[in-house]
């Protein structure tokens, strides 16, 4: 072999590890498999794994030797490969250090041969996750198996079920039959006509099949054991989330009784059953003692299925609106002597976490549970899906943070131009995912306590296996690779589009990065124009959540991307919203006026109802211009609209007046360009 296929071998095992291993040293030559090899294993048990079995033959004449070592100092899931023409050495000291070697064996032998190199590697968080949604979309078991075998490809170890929400109940539990009888089917698919548009009815199988069109099913216990198992030989430990006492609507439609006094929506289910529907608060009565004896019952089961040792509870949303007018909730806040309903949560997740603690099990829930901080038995880790300053507070409260922000973990959110429908648009690409940074705004002793990363798939608008892939892959690697080695290393996106060329040769529906359309073209680009840099006054302010960059966002010659929280979108909500004068400094020729509006239904932002461009030369006395109207577009998508004046002018000032449809629509907008 020449000097330079050595080279190029090497450089192309580099190119498709992901996760970067913490360290590699890269050798001449190769292993060769084709020769005989003598296994010496001194550890058979612990190395016994389905990526390490191709190394469990022993031929009586060998060239070469593989040699299986169990190494004690190393880390926890550490492990280390040296791989010499003759001799290919493999060492851990657990069971996960183990798979993560084959894992890496598997990557670097992709091409036919293993390129010589040292390897020692061992994982910067311990937990390394992945939750699916499969509450608002049901997948299969071979969905979600393909998605094991490819997360532990990427060295990734917890798969997260969210199991409930008000979309469908997807867990058998033997004591509660009526969860997977009735609340595990809905009425339709579509996501938007069923929860949006608020039909929420849920079909009665216990007569029989459900009736067609009927949407649903759940994962029997049989299967979830199966499941348990194929992750485990994976090394993946699925984490079940049964939410409480939010995100319960589907519990309510079968279980009126849990629901609190003032609830009125969960009684809307007629005797015969043939009409459930899941118009209720969403919260179960957290000072109903049938509602700690369900969710207890509901436990039991969980925990006798999963050996996993968090269990999570959701906790997060819940709207707590019942609970202000239901007498059980009044009185029970009484004696707990507080007046905020929100303790009322804080302490049937407080009783939850002891009984979970008292079954040897560890409570998990979103970042919303850290305001139990005064509860009696506070958990001890929190999700935190909201930003750093949310996990700055959980530590402060003497909890372990596991890091899903939705500025870089929600892999639902789309990945490139939007093409679909989906009600609910927004944008995270690629290069967003990779530039995470776990423990960015937390100083040293804050950073101990982040236990892990986790990608998170919610699936309102993913309705197949084919979908889940497109979200998940490439950006899972991305996800992978920040909760392997703390950030995400060289060459990240090089080696993700090989990877992702691998997982399309093997049939997987994973996004193209070489197909990537990329951010708004209008974004990338500055605009010079006539208003450019002019001084704009509000007559009436812009929405404070969404300033973009002030006073001088409309005339800085930047336009927005995707996203309307990309800081270049300027927001206004409410009646007679947009209201600013531009002031060209002196007297100029103008030929025209062109405004972007942005529409996307699902977040309420619509183009102006009516919008009016007037011109003054002494600002007092003004001049119309321009008169343009819009009907509300409530179709799905995201779409940018040009509202343009063309004509000669001669004018100092510019007032630009825009109305929206009403006081809950938003009206985006980026530039005034003035030619
Ligand atoms: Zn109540």
């Amino acid at each position: 072999m020449s000097i330079l296929s050595i080279l190029t071998s090497a450089v192309t095992a580099a190119q498709i590890l992901v996760p970067m291993p913490q360290h590699v040293q890269w050798e001449n030559g190769s292993y060769d498999f084709a020769i005989p090899m003598r296994i010496e294993n001194n550890c058979p048990e612990l190395a016994q794994n389905i990526y390490l079995q191709d190394f469990t033959a022993m031929p009586d004449e060998a060239a070469s030797r593989v040699c299986i070592i169990w190494q004690e100092e190393m880390p926890p899931e550490g492990y280390r490969l040296h791989v010499s023409p003759d001799t290919l050495l493999i060492s851990a000291n657990d069971k996960a250090g183990f798979i993560h070697a084959g894992q890496t064996l598997k990557l670097l032998a992709s091409n036919g041969e293993l390129p010589c190199c040292d390897i020692s590697d061992a994982p910067r968080f311990e937990w390394r996750g992945c939750m699916i949604d499969v509450s608002r979309h049901y997948f299969d078991m071979d969905c979600l198996k393909r998605q094991i075998d490819i997360m532990a490809s990427m060295k990734l170890n917890r798969l997260h079920l969210h199991l409930t929400d008000a979309a469908g109940w997807r867990l058998q539990i033997d004591r509660y039959p009526l969860l997977t009888q009735i609340a595990a089917w809905r009425t339709q698919n579509d996501w938007t006509e069923w929860w949006t548009r608020r039909d929420r009815t849920f079909v009665d199988t216990r007569k029989g099949k459900p009736a067609q069109g009927a949407y649903g099913y759940y994962y029997s216990k049989d299967q979830m054991r199966e499941l348990i198992g194929y992750a485990a030989e994976r090394g993946i430990t699925i984490i079940p989330e049964i939410e409480m006492p939010g995100h319960s609507e589907e519990v309510l439609a079968v279980y009126p009784e849990l629901a609190c006094q003032s609830d009125t929506g969960a009684l809307s289910q007629t005797p015969d059953g043939a009409v459930i529907r899941g118009m209720n608060s969403g919260d179960l009565c957290p000072s109903n003692e049938k509602t700690f004896e369900f969710l207890c019952g509901v436990l039991d089961e969980v925990m006798e299925l999963f050996p996993s040792q968090y269990i999570h509870i959701g906790g997060d949303e819940a709207n707590m609106t019942a609970w202000k007018t239901c007498q059980r909730c009044q009185d029970h806040l009484k004696q707990l002597c507080s007046d905020k309903v929100a303790d009322l949560q804080a302490d049937l997740i407080s009783r939850v976490n002891v009984y979970l603690n008292e079954h040897g099990r560890k409570l998990i829930g979103w970042d919303e549970i850290i305001a139990n901080g005064n509860a009696a038995s506070p958990a001890k880790t929190a999700m935190v899906w909201r930003n750093a300053d949310y996990a700055r507070q959980a530590i402060e409260n003497g909890y372990d943070v596991i890091m899903a922000p939705n500025s870089h973990c929600y892999l639902n959110r789309n990945q490139d131009a939007p093409t679909g429908t989906a009600l609910d648009w927004s944008y995270l690409p690629f290069d967003q995912v990779a530039s995470f940074d776990p423990l960015a705004a937390l100083d040293d002793s804050q950073q101990q306590h982040i236990k892990g990363v986790q990608a998170c798939l919610w699936t309102e608008y993913v309705v197949d296996g084919p979908s889940v892939e497109n979200r998940l892959y490439p950006r899972l690697l991305a996800i992978a690779e920040v909760a392997w080695r703390g950030t995400t290393s060289q060459n990240i996106r090089e080696r993700a589009t090989s990877f992702t060329a691998s997982l399309i040769n093997r049939g997987v529906n994973a996004f193209d990065l070489t197909q990537e359309v990329g951010e708004r073209p209008e974004s990338k680009v500055t605009w010079p124009h006539k208003a450019e840099y002019a001084q704009v006054t509000y007559l009436r302010n812009y929405n404070r959540y969404y300033p973009a960059e002030g006073v001088t966002t409309l005339t800085d010659g930047l336009r927005g991307g995707w996203q309307y929280s990309d800081g270049r979108w300027q927001g206004f909500i409410g009646d007679s919203c947009v209201n600013v004068v531009i002031d060209l400094g002196k007297r100029t020729d103008i030929g025209s006026i062109s405004m972007d509006f942005m529409q996307n239904a699902g977040p309420d932002i619509y183009l102006p109802a009516l919008m009016v461009i007037e011109c003054s030369n002494d600002s007092k006395h003004w001049k119309e211009l321009y008169r343009q109207t819009s009907e509300k577009d409530l179709r799905q998508g995201l779409s940018f609209h040009t509202w343009q004046w063309n004509g000669k002018a001669k004018t100092r000032y510019l007032r630009i007046m825009a109305t929206s449809h009403d006081d809950r629509s938003w009206i985006f907008t980026d530039e005034v360009i003035v030619k």
